[in-house]
């Protein structure tokens, strides 16, 4: 591929004291193994308090059983880790260009990123993403609450009484509006069937669908399971979702079954952990990751300056004709692509018939870059 022009010097200038982004990823990944390790060693210390509208962690779950649980996430946390970094190595053997500064418009690319401002242009789209997106967050922030309460002293835990009514009604409402989400991804996908989704539909779509699906799902029936346990107490009827769903299991199995589902649900979640950076999941970190990225002194539609071709003397090759010669950037918008076609559906040559489609030029560097990267790495659609 000839068609990429080099970046002018002042972008090319990179600033190469900077640590390489795959160290980063792996010191970030043992810092995460560390805290998860810590965590395990704190929570077991012996502050275990039980109030009466409330609920002790890990409820049913033999001790053997979170020893392993928390084994298998600190080992999955560093596959994910390593996985990322690797990918990593790809795309930071591109030429160099220089993306820093601007920090304040960078941050604001974040946030647009991270909220989902741009993709909330499409209505349909943008909705269906939010519900997964917020739905998927709230979820993860209700664990990590539930852990910081479990973590800390008996006269500090504040997960009782009217917040954890609260919690419970919140946690409930944005797991519907997480399963609703994906239910609706799932239509539009093998349903509706548009012509930019069904072109590039993958078996990899699915596993995503379902895994983060098994994770809701599980998570409701391992509540359901856990009210039937306790004797379905009145306050428990805040969890509009899980009360309910208590009355289908029966008192007999509800220990058995919650401790089955609870095993189930954590397996989902490791499953994420490895879908995340093999998938084009992995866009939930790098698509706001390159927003912020995207930002630069030259003018957004700005062309590079390009030197005389037909009076330099100095100009060995011209665009890129392997993967290291296009810029690490370059390489990196192939990682953060969603694979959405959203480019070619507005492309001009390609809505009059022409064969160029902008989104199989960006799937395709992915996967010449992939393929030729020192350590294995999956395509940007690899199943
Ligand atoms: S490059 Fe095209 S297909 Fe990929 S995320 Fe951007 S608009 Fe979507």
């Amino acid at each position: 591929m000839t068609t990429t022009e080099a970046p002018p010097s002042e972008e090319r200038a990179a600033p190469r004291r900077l640590p390489r982004p795959s160290a980063v990823i792996g010191a970030l990944g043992v810092l995460s193994v560390i805290a998860t390790l810590a965590l395990w060693w704190l929570g077991s210390l012996p502050d275990e308090v039980e109030f009466e509208t409330g609920r002790p962690v890990f409820i049913n779950i033999p001790d053997v059983v979170v020893a392993l649980f928390y084994v298998a996430v600190t080992t999955f946390i560093g596959v994910t880790s390593y996985l990322f970094a690797v990918r990593a190595k790809s795309w930071q053997r591109g030429a160099a260009e220089s993306r820093s500064g601007l920090l304040e418009r960078r941050l604001h690319r974040l946030r647009e990123g991270l909220t989902m401002r741009t993709l909330l242009r499409d209505r349909q789209a943008g909705l269906m993403h939010s519900m997964i997106y917020y739905g998927f967050l709230v979820l993860f922030l209700g664990t990590v609450t539930l852990e910081i309460d479990h973590l800390l002293p008996g006269n500090l835990k504040f997960l009782h009484g009217p917040v954890y009514l609260g919690y419970s009604m919140v946690l409930d409402l944005f797991a519907l509006v997480f399963l609703g989400g994906l239910a609706w991804a799932a239509f539009r996908r093998y349903v509706q069937r548009p012509l930019r989704l069904r072109t590039k539909t993958k078996p990899e779509d699915g596993w995503i669908l379902l895994t983060l699906a098994l994770i809701g799902i599980t998570g409701l029936v391992i509540e359901a399971a856990r009210i039937s346990l306790v004797g379905r107490p009145d306050f428990e009827r805040w969890s509009f979702v899980g009360f309910p769903l208590s009355g289908l299991v029966p008192e007999s199995i509800a220990s058995g079954f919650h401790l089955t589902m609870w095993i189930v649900h954590a397996a989902a979640f490791m499953a994420f952990l490895v879908v995340l950076p093999t998938t084009k999941l992995r866009h939930m970190l790098t698509s706001p990751a390159n927003m912020a990225l995207s930002v630069r002194a030259r003018p957004k539609g700005a062309m590079r300056e390009m030197p005389n071709l037909l009076e330099a003397t100095d100009v060995e090759t011209v665009g890129a004709s392997v993967p290291a010669e296009f810029t690490w950037k370059s390489l990196f918008d192939t990682e953060a692509c969603t694979v959405c076609g959203r480019c070619t559906s507005v492309c001009p040559a390609n809505t009059t018939g022409k064969p160029l489609d902008p989104r199989e030029i960006v799937l395709k560097l992915g996967e010449v870059a992939t393929q030729t990267a020192a350590d294995p790495v999956s395509s940007p659609v690899s199943m």
